[in-house]
């Protein structure tokens, strides 16, 4: 049963509409024609029996010679008049037969003693006998049918059906269509938590569903704001005190090598509220608009800002093809990645290529470490870093990859790390080529 169902809601409704329409079309056609089948056997019967026995008693009082002239004009739709003995047969069983008989008896086997037969045939058959006053033999031969249907009703009764059909159709789609619109709506509430406003119409079931999906959209929106409003508040707030300390420990009387490591630890803090407050602002994906780039010249600068300061980095492949997208945020997802690749493998490889699909496809690669499979996801948390990355040359705030994972997200783009084969670590940037959509 399940297997049959259609998946859709739409599809299912509209099936289960569908069959009942049909069961009760069938089941009034069935009563309609036994109540007729009834009716007119009620009314045949009665007219039959009057018939009969008048025109047995004309052939009757008809001289012999005349009777064979009157036959045609005695005849009827179902029974007809044969002069003679008719044929042999078995006794009548079937119901209609019956009730015929019985009612033929009444009327004219008085005077005519009946005997009856029942033919061989695909369709019932039935043959009365009797004989005259004279004695010549008569037989009554009558092949019970019932009214034939009018041409028009099984045309007339599909109209019918298509008719209720579409209108079914037309509900059930009418009824379905805020559910589809729904998880759009739902599916479209991207990364920046712009709200999708949803229509607030329709029949009041609907439309309270909608008003309840747009109040949970901002509740959701306004918490996140808030949080990411404490975070970026905080890390601000924080940089004039370190920066004050800064100031106060260069010119702080006191052992030099103290001085440095105190240094080195506020320029460490600095660092991550720096982060900190990049992080608060990607949430939001920043408010840069879109705009078309020619990525290959975008990654060749960007690899030479690197190569300018004597860093190990590297461009391979092309992607030739204009991208619409958000430079700066492009330009902090990649520096991350190429950063993180400097400071766990050395050195960074670049490769730009289309995907089959039609994306735009950047790879950072390096000889590193790599990372423990079981933490290629663990990584994209803020504050997430590897065990034993926190030696004092690769400190970090461990918000490269979040921020990275965020703005990607903000972009329509997706990020994913996997470990290289031979070692080191590939980060897969893939980017459509058109505008992402907010
Ligand atoms: P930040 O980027 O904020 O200065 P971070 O580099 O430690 O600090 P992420 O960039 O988020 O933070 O990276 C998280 C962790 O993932 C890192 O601490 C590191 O352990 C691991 N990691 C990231 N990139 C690589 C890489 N290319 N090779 C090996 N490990 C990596
Ligand atoms: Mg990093």
């Amino acid at each position: 049963m399940k297997r049959l169902m259609p998946r859709t809601l739409f599809g299912q409704l509209a099936a289960i509409l569908f069959a009942g329409l049909i069961a009760a079309h069938a089941l009034a056609f069935y009563v309609i024609v036994s109540e007729r089948t009834a009716a007119t056997k009620g009314v045949m019967l009665n007219f039959m029996e009057q018939d009969v026995a008048s025109s047995v008693a004309l052939l009757d009082r008809l001289p012999a010679a005349e009777r064979e002239s009157w036959l045609p004009k005695l005849e009827r739709r179902t029974y007809s008049f044969i002069l003679g003995p008719g044929e042999e047969g078995m006794r009548p069983t079937a119901p209609i037969s019956m009730l015929l008989l019985t009612s033929l008896e009444e009327v004219i086997g008085k005077n005519y003693p009946l005997t009856a037969s029942a033919l061989p045939g695909p369709r019932e058959h039935l043959q009365v006998h009797m004989h005259l006053r004279d004695g010549s033999p008569v037989t009554l031969d009558i092949l019970p049918r019932g009214w034939p249907m009018a041409p028009w009703l099984l045309p007339a009764l599909i109209g019918q059906l298509l008719i209720l059909g579409t209108i079914c159709w037309l509900c059930v789609r009418q009824a379905t269509r805020p559910l589809t619109d729904m998880a759009r709506a739902a599916n479209a509430v991207g990364p920046d938590l712009q709200p999708k406003r949803m229509a607030e119409g329709g029949p009041e079931e609907v439309a309270r569903a909608a008003s309840a999906f747009n109040a949970m959209q901002d509740r959701v929106k306004s918490y996140m704001t808030e949080r990411m409003q404490i975070l970026a508040s905080v890390s601000h707030d924080l940089q004039t005190p370190i920066t004050r300390m800064r100031l106060r420990t260069e010119l702080m009387d006191a052992d030099p090598e103290q001085r440095d490591i105190i240094l080195r630890d506020l320029q460490q803090m600095e660092e991550m509220v720096r982060e900190g407050v990049t992080y608060a602002r990607s949430a939001q994906g920043g408010n840069e608009a879109p705009r078309s780039l020619d990525l290959d010249a975008f990654l060749d600068s960007l690899v030479f800002d690197y190569q300018d300061l004597n860093k190990e980095v590297s461009l391979h492949g092309a992607i030739s093809t204009p991208v619409t997208t958000r430079p700066l945020a492009l330009r902090r997802v990649l520096g991350n990645l190429i950063d993180n690749a400097i400071k766990y493998g050395g050195s960074a490889e670049v490769h730009a290529s289309m995907t089959p699909h039609g994306r735009a496809e950047i790879r950072v690669l390096d000889r590193g470490p790599g990372i423990p499979e079981e933490l290629l996801q663990a990584v994209f948390e803020p504050f997430y870093r590897v065990e034993g990355s926190r030696s004092r040359e690769t400190g970090g705030t461990g918000l490269g990859l979040a921020i990275a994972q965020q703005l990607a997200k903000a972009l329509g783009a997706t990020l994913t790390l996997q470990n290289r084969e031979g070692g080191g670590l590939e980060a897969r940037l893939t980017l459509g080529v058109e505008a992402a959509q907010d």
